[in-house]
């Protein structure tokens, strides 16, 4: 019988900046070698255009190719100083809403480091888009600077779920959820408890929850405990850097952007450029990039034959100037050239993982919205720019309530009350104060005329720089208390 010809699948490929077009050459050129059915469109993007006048660094052209494909591999993009702010990487990631940054982290032979031997490998499932990194930043006074946390219950729910999905995926048997929710109850709380919510619906998978910090100390001091770790954005991005160093660093860490329509994969390194066209620099991030990639389109074959030809090429001793610690070394062609010539065997000392393929958490496409039962405003927090003193501003703002239905409960001070005074706490003040309005009657709802009215009060002496409602969802409040609020 013959057999029909495999589908051919496109990918965009992006040569990057700096070492980028040499990683990705040695990487397409071993994929290629495997037979699997891939063709690629090739665009630009990054510091080359920028220099041509386009801010967001990447042309038209790579963004419908990237659309139109549905998958990415990627060099590393540089932003050029003094060409734009923006990151062509983050317009990327942000254009596709690629939620999820996956990276493996697993010892490999021959890449000695202080954790040889104890077999580290767990894979760190970042969110991508949310959190700090939105990059909501305010200066709400000269002096004070704000950036927004931002984490919504649907990016929780699309992450946890990916977690277990990716766990599942490659048959892994323990997820933790690292978060700050001990400090940041609300918003890194919300990953914890979505996390809590969803763990029994994977009853094949052991979940625990962990404490940023201590995660960072467990995986300094007992790595091989991880499995899968789920987390918010910024803690993603520091644990997985340094979970990458505990086996090798840059050269050996691989990453992929993984979102509803669009996956883009990349090396976690950066264009290097004091590397560029020398032959030098270690391609095994991108080719292990490569191999996550091949999975995502199916191609497990090829996926398990790129990583045996790495594990047997680092096995047979063949080292990249960055772990040859001053002894002979391979360049970046030879390196590929070793790999290629693998192609086909099999390692029997190190495992390859049997893989299954990745569920893609399904998420509706509709707005997100969350309705709880019952919600009402008990309040308002002002944020006041004054070089008044808390004894006298406090008094003012009494004032300026006089007669209505708000009542000042507190005001606070870098995150401290400070009136009325509690007695023993020595902030260093600053010229910002939240101020805390409270109904007078706590089962009303605040109104929109009584809060404009407390503004145009305010502001008739102060000067208000930021405000928050204080809201009661289900009965429980949805915002937190200064430190000495009782
Ligand atoms: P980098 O390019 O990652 O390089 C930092 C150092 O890491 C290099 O000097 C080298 O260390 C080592 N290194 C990186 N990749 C390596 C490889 N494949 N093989 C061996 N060693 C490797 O970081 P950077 O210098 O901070 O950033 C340079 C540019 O890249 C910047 O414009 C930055 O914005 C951009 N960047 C892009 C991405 C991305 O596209 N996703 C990511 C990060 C940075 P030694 O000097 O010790 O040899």
């Amino acid at each position: 019988m013959v057999q029909a010809p495999a589908q051919r699948k496109l990918v965009t490929l992006i040569p990057g900046d700096g070492i980028g077009p040499e990683v990705v050459r040695s990487t397409q050129a071993i994929i290629e070698a495997t037979g699997a059915p891939i063709d690629w469109e090739e665009h630009p993007a990054g510091a080359s255009i920028f220099k041509q006048g386009l801010s967001s660094g990447v042309p038209r052209e790579t963004v419908e190719s990237a659309r139109r494909t549905g998958v990415v591999l990627k060099g590393p993009l540089e932003t050029p100083v003094g060409f734009g702010e923006k990151s062509a990487n983050v317009t990327l990631r942000k254009l596709f809403e690629t939620y999820a940054n996956i990276r493996p982290v697993r010892e490999l032979p021959g890449v000695i480091t202080p954790y040889s031997g104890r077999g580290i490998d767990l894979v760190v499932v970042r969110e991508n888009v949310e959190d700090l990194y939105a990059g909501i930043e305010y200066m709400q006074t000269p002096g004070v600077a704000e950036c927004l946390k931002l984490i919504s219950r649907k990016g929780c729910e699309k992450i946890v779920r990916m977690g277990f999905e990716f766990a599942r995926s490659e048959g892994r048997h323990v997820v933790h959820c690292a978060t700050k929710s001990n400090i940041m109850k609300f918003s890194e709380g919300l990953l914890k408890r979505t996390f809590e919510e969803i763990a029994p619906e994977y009853p094949d998978i052991e979940s625990h929850h962990i404490i940023i910090d201590n995660c960072a100390h467990q995986l300094v001091k007992l790595p091989e405990q991880f499995d899968v770790i789920v987390t918010t954005n910024m803690n993603g991005d520091i644990i997985s850097d340094l979970s990458s160093a505990l086996v090798g660093g840059l050269g050996f860490a691989p990453s992929a952007n993984i979102g509803n329509d669009v996956a883009i994969f990349e090396a976690v390194h950066g264009s290097a450029p004091k590397y560029a066209g020398k032959n030098v620099i270690n391609p095994t991030a991108l080719i292990l990039t490569g191999v996550m990639l091949l999975r995502h389109l199916g191609e497990e074959e090829a996926a398990e034959m790129v990583e045996h030809a790495v594990l047997l090429t680092l096995e047979s001793g063949v080292k990249t100037r960055d772990i040859a610690a001053g002894g002979p070394s391979a360049s970046t062609t030879e390196y590929t050239e070793a790999i290629l010539s693998h192609l086909g065997e099999r390692s029997t000392k190190w495992l390859v993982r049997e893989h299954h393929p990745l569920q893609l958490p399904r998420v509706s496409r509709d707005l997100a919205l969350v309705h709880p039962r019952s919600r009402h405003d008990i309040g308002v927090d002002v944020f006041i720019e004054s070089e008044l003193q808390p004894e006298v501003l406090g008094p003012s703002l009494e004032a300026a309530t006089e007669g209505t239905v708000l009542r000042l409960e507190t005001i606070s001070n870098r995150g401290t009350q400070v009136y009325p005074a509690t007695g023993g706490a020595t902030t260093d003040c600053i010229d910002h104060w939240p101020c805390r309005f409270l109904l007078r009657d706590l089962t009303g709802d605040l109104q929109e005329g009584d809060l404009l009215a407390l503004l145009q009060r305010v502001s008739q002496e102060h000067r208000w720089v930021h405000v928050e409602r204080l809201p009661v969802y289900d009965g429980e409040r949805g915002f937190t208390k200064a430190q000495g609020e009782d």
